[in-house]
C-alpha cells in the first residue's frame, strides 16, 4: 500500500519535474530530449563502438571482416561471456565519463547510463543481478560515489533490474592498468575481489564506465564464475583500444 502511494507521488513528481524543469542537453545547452539531457544533434554525433571483436567489444580496423575475434579473443579468450560497449572512449564520451569521475558530475552518470540502457533494451538478455564494478573501501569515501553505481542505477531502472553493490567487494586499490605492463596487471588485480555472500544469481552483468584491457572486468568475472555464475556479461559505456 504504501510502497503503491510512494511510486503515485514518485510519477507525479517526474512528470510536474519534466514540465518545470525540461531536459537540457549536458554538452550544447539547447533543449534535451525526452526523459534525456543530451539534444538530438549531439546523440548523433557520440563516437559509436560498432565495429567489434564479437566476444570482447574491442574495437578492430573497419577493413577486418565481421563477426570477428580480436588477437587477444583468439589467442586466450576473456572469462567473461559477452561485453557489451556501444562507445568509442573518445571525445565527447571521454570528457564525459572524466567528468562524471573525477568531478563528481552525477548528471554524466545519468545520462551515459540511459544511453547504455537505451543500447541494452535492443538486446534480448536478462541478467538476475547487476554489479557495479566496486570501488576499494578507501577510494570510495575519498570519491563520496561510485561512477559504476551511478551508470548502473538508471539502467536498472529502465530495464527493471535487479541491482546489488554489496554482494561483491573490492579488498585493496589497484594502480591504474594502463600505467602497467602485462605481467604487472596480473599481480595488479589478482585477489582484489572477493564476494561477501554465495550468489543466488546465475545471469550476471558486470558494469564499468570503460572497459581498457578488460583485466579488471576478467578478474571479477572469475570470482563470480568460482561462485557458480553461469553466463557472464559486461555492460561499459566505452571501451578504449589496448596500447
Ligand atoms: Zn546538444
Ligand atoms: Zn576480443
Amino acid at each position: 500500500m504504501l510502497g503503491s502511494a510512494v511510486d503515485i507521488i514518485g510519477k507525479l513528481v517526474g512528470t510536474v519535474g519534466a514540465h518545470l524543469w525540461p531536459h537540457q542537453c549536458a554538452l550544447c545547452l539547447q533543449a534535451g530530449q525526452k526523459d534525456l539531457d543530451l539534444c538530438a544533434g549531439c546523440e548523433r554525433d557520440l563516437p559509436l563502438n560498432n565495429h567489434v571483436c564479437e566476444h570482447c567489444a574491442e574495437p578492430l580496423p573497419s577493413e577486418l571482416p565481421q563477426p570477428t575475434l580480436c588477437g587477444t579473443c583468439l589467442k586466450q579468450p576473456p572469462v567473461f561471456d559477452a561485453c557489451v560497449a556501444p562507445f568509442l572512449y573518445a571525445f565527447p564520451v571521454d570528457r564525459m565519463v572524466q567528468g562524471l569521475k573525477y568531478r563528481g558530475d552525477l548528471a554524466y552518470g545519468r545520462i551515459l547510463g540511459e544511453l547504455l540502457a537505451r543500447h541494452l533494451a535492443l538486446r534480448h538478455t536478462r541478467p538476475d543481478l547487476v554489479i557495479p564494478v566496486p570501488l576499494a573501501p578507501m577510494r570510495y569515501r575519498e570519491r563520496g560515489f561510485n561512477q559504476a553505481r551511478e551508470l548502473a542505477l538508471p539502467i536498472c531502472r529502465a530495464l527493471k533490474l535487479t541491482l546489488s553493490s554489496s554482494v561483491l567487494i573490492r579488498q585493496r586499490e589497484t594502480l591504474e592498468q594502463a600505467t602497467l605492463d602485462r605481467k604487472e596487471r596480473l599481480k595488479n588485480t589478482q585477489r582484489a575481489f572477493a564476494l561477501t555472500a554465495p550468489l543466488a544469481a546465475r545471469h550476471i552483468a558486470i558494469i564499468d564506465d570503460v572497459v581498457t584491457t578488460g583485466s579488471t572486468v576478467n578478474e571479477i568475472s572469475k570470482v563470480l564464475r568460482a561462485g557458480g555464475a553461469e553466463w557472464i556479461e559486461v555492460w561499459a559505456v566505452a571501451r578504449a583500444q589496448r596500447k
